[in-house]
């Protein structure tokens, strides 16, 4: 367990800065996170598992042919729910097929060519988050969107 709390739309604003210069190539960014909200754990290791999640999505969405007026699009929000917050991650990127659905968080499973992906990204997510006392779950339509939620507790306000 890590003793520690961060400012959850923090972390997501300090992500997003790093994949800035991405975004611009024409990826429609839209957050919508509480302002006050600390989550329980480490502010870097949930920057880490932040950006795994967000290059997957731009790896994923930079596969498809999108319909003319439709745009790569990437959506943060958050759920307060009470002794845990979730975060979804979602983008309109191809999706997950059922059938590989039980394997994307195991050590070396990638669908991407040699050199492009080592497969570890979800995996180590799937640890970090694990080891802050939360959960990872996935939910997809393939064709139309690929969503994360990250269930990660939240720190009691001290009175
Ligand atoms: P890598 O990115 O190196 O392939 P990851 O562990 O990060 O390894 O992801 C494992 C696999 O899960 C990817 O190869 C891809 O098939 C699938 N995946 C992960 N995120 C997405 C996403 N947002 N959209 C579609 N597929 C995804
Ligand atoms: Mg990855």
């Amino acid at each position: 367990q890590v003793a520690a709390s961060f400012n959850l739309a923090q972390a997501v604003e300090t992500t997003l800065r790093f994949f800035s210069h991405a975004f611009k190539e024409g990826v429609d960014v839209n957050t919508d996170l509480p302002a006050y909200v600390e989550a329980h754990g480490d502010q870097n290791q949930f920057i880490q598992v932040l950006i795994n999640l967000i290059q997957n999505a731009l790896d994923a969405m930079a596969e498809k042919q999108y319909p003319e007026g439709q745009q790569r699009a990437l959506k943060i929000w958050a759920v307060e729910k009470g002794d845990y917050i979730s975060l979804h991650i979602r983008d309109n990127g191809p999706g997950i097929p059922e059938g590989i659905r039980n394997n994307i968080f195991d050590p070396f499973f990638t669908t991407k060519d040699v050199g492009a992906g080592m497969g570890l990204g979800l995996s180590i997510c799937h640890q970090i988050i694990a080891e802050h006392g939360g959960r990872i779950l996935l939910e997809s339509n393939p064709g139309e969107f690929c969503e994360f939620v990250l269930e990660i507790p939240v720190t009691p306000p001290i009175l």
